[in-house]
């Protein structure tokens, strides 16, 4: 029997009736971008972050770079951020001709190591981008306190933590603007590419609301040179539905990862740390040990899906080759990126599967 490090095909099983629903009544509705579904879909979500706007975008990458872009951030500037993240954080960095400058990262909860960003700041810095790296919020009261003393922009990568709270604040909520990816693995995933940027900057909602429609408002006059970077209706209405299912979905990942911590407290293995001021989403459940690929082979041979997030350090891809970083520099995400181990976590998970993949880990040990 084997089981996968996420079983979308089963979350669709389970709300099947409505997910058909919402789509055919986008069909038969007519309006097939940025229609009442997207509209809808930026309130409930702006709402539920403790902001006033949200705006739809085409994918989390976007999100990123249309808030960068709207803050004016480009060429000559430097931006801060995680080199243990989805590439895409650094990567809309330099699609905007900025400089990414990454910041080795905390042992513990694998976020950005928040004392050691001010030794990074430079008369060029102008942003900051906080990655909550697998559903746990980066200290933000840190973050924000250098923010404000350097006068720079804060943008929340928080496309892997819709739901999780820093000090009772939700994700997305805390800098300047907060960014969100609907890719279908995120804890709130449509069934293709999606985005959405929360914020209560006025100025910047109408910039990014601009920049979408490639740069006009209103329809036919350019004030700017924009992009094509709707959310899809079919999408936003699909999402709806699953937004509805948020709590409960996160709420089933912490019992799981809760059982996983308990089952696993004698391994030799290290389980996920969550600071006391945050409530985790478990985008995904990491654990780390030296023994990670003889580990994963040996789930494998059982039948147990792995992944490793993330097998390379961001500075040490080989597009940012020409860019001056060197092993050994970052040790910490050096360290990490050998030793993590994403294993099976989602709502749907049985708890009988939990004790099985966590009695599989005791025993790989144990036959060494
Ligand atoms: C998924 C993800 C993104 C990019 O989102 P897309 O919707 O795939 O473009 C950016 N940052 C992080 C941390 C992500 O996990």
């Amino acid at each position: 029997m084997s089981i996968p490090l996420l079983d979308l095909h089963a979350q669709y099983e389970n709300i099947k009736e409505e997910i058909n629903q919402a789509v055919l009544n986008v069909l038969a509705g007519g309006q097939y971008i940025l229609g009442p579904n997207v509209k809808a879909l930026e309130k409930e979500i702006a709402s539920y972050c403790g902001v006033k706007y949200g705006i739809g975008v085409a994918n989390g990458t976007d999100a990123l770079m249309l808030s960068l872009v709207a803050y004016g951030i480009g060429p000559g500037d430097e931006v801060i951020t995680s080199p243990f993240t989805f590439f895409a954080s650094a990567e809309v960095i330099s699609q905007v001709g900025a400089r990414p400058v990454f910041v080795d990262i905390d042992a513990n909860t694998f976020n950005i190591d928040v004392e050691k960003i001010e030794a990074k700041i430079t008369n060029r810095t102008k942003a900051i981008i906080p990655v909550h790296i697998f559903g746990q919020m980066v200290n933000m009261d840190k973050v924000m306190n250098l923010a404000k003393r350097y006068n720079l922009i804060v943008i929340e990568d928080a496309c892997q933590a819709i739901g999780a709270e820093y000090k009772g604040k939700k994700a997305g909520s805390i800098g300047h603007v907060g960014c969100f990816s609907f890719f279908p693995t995120k804890n709130l995933g449509g069934y293709g590419d999606g985005g959405m940027i929360v914020t209560d900057d006025e100025k910047i909602l109408d910039k990014i609301k601009i920049l979408r429609v490639h740069g006009s408002s209103p329809k036919y006059y350019h004030s700017m040179v924009g992009y094509n970077s709707r959310l899809d209706e079919i999408q936003a209405a699909m999402l709806r539905v699953k937004f509805r299912y948020i709590d409960e979905w996160n709420e089933k990942r912490r019992i799981g990862a809760c059982l996983y911590n308990d089952l696993l407290i004698a391994s030799p293995v290290v389980t996920p740390f969550v600071a006391d001021e945050n409530k985790s989403v478990y985008h995904l459940y990491v654990i780390r040990t030296q023994a990670r690929d003889n580990l994963a082979n040996k789930l494998s041979a059982d039948g147990i899906s792995t992944g490793v997030y993330y097998p390379v350090p961001l500075h040490l891809q080989k597009v940012y080759a020409n860019m001056g970083y060197r092993a050994g520099e970052m040790p910490i995400v050096e360290q990490m990126c050998k030793e993590v181990l994403a294993i099976p976590l989602y709502p749907e998970l049985h708890k009988n599967d939990i004790e099985r993949i966590a009695l599989l880990i005791q025993q790989s040990f144990e036959s060494e």
